[in-house]
């Protein structure tokens, strides 16, 4: 792949905040392909090498190294594109936990280009309790090991204002927008949208009069 040949908007927040739900919504958006790191590592093999190595660090809600991830990002980016899913000249990938550190934003830049930066952010305490509790919902729904423990929640929080949220820092910030993540999917869907069909329109755009 050529230089910064994929196009990117990155959905961006705390553990909890709906990256996934809006991601999977988004990647339903004609034009725009879903891909969650989390969801990546979850479906590797529990016997593979790789796949207990990762188990390793998100059963402690630690990050799997960066190498190790954006490795597996290329890989199963590289599948999704022989399978015909994701058609790099054509679509815009809905980043979901990717980039999740200073050095992964390093290591992407070389083939990523961020168009957009959509930050789900709750600014309220009482936001911060309907992310615990949306945990907990998940937990029981996705019978995730990762969400199941209180002491692995709280690391994660941790993890994310320590590693993730300096990431923010990386992009300039008049590509970077914030986002209430409160209310129902197709509420916050909205909000999402707000944001991001412009940023496809300018990007179709770019790629009719660069073919013309
Ligand atoms: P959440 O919904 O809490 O943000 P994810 O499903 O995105 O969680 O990720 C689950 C776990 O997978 C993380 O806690 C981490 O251990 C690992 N992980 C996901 N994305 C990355 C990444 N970009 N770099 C390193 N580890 C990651």
């Amino acid at each position: 792949m050529s230089a910064q040949s994929i196009q990117a908007v990155l959905l961006f927040g705390a553990p909890g905040v709906g990256k996934g739900t809006q991601g999977k919504a988004l990647g339903c958006v004609p034009g725009f392909v879903h891909f969650s790191m989390g969801d990546a590592f979850r479906s590797l093999s529990p016997t593979s090498v790789l796949g207990k190595k990762a188990a390793e660090y998100t059963s402690r809600g630690e990050l799997v190294p960066d190498e190790t991830t954006i490795q597996l990002f290329h890989a199963r980016l590289g599948e999704l594109e022989s399978r015909g899913v994701y058609r790099p000249d054509r679509d815009i990938l809905a980043l979901d936990g990717i980039p999740r550190s200073v050095r992964q934003v390093e290591l992407l830049n070389e083939k990523v280009q961020t168009l957009a930066v959509v930050h789900l952010a709750c600014t309220s305490g009482a936001a911060e309790a309907e992310l615990i509790s949306r945990l907990r919902k998940r937990a029981l729904e996705q019978n995730r090991a990762d969400d199941a423990r209180e002491d692995v929640i709280r690391r994660r929080f941790e993890v994310y204002r320590a590693e993730t949220a300096p990431v923010l820092e990386r992009f300039p910030p008049e590509i970077v927008s914030t986002v209430d993540p409160i209310g129902t999917p197709a509420e916050v869907l909205m909000r999402v949208l707000a944001v991001v069909a412009p940023v496809q329109r300018a990007a179709m755009d770019a790629r009719a009069s660069s073919a013309a």
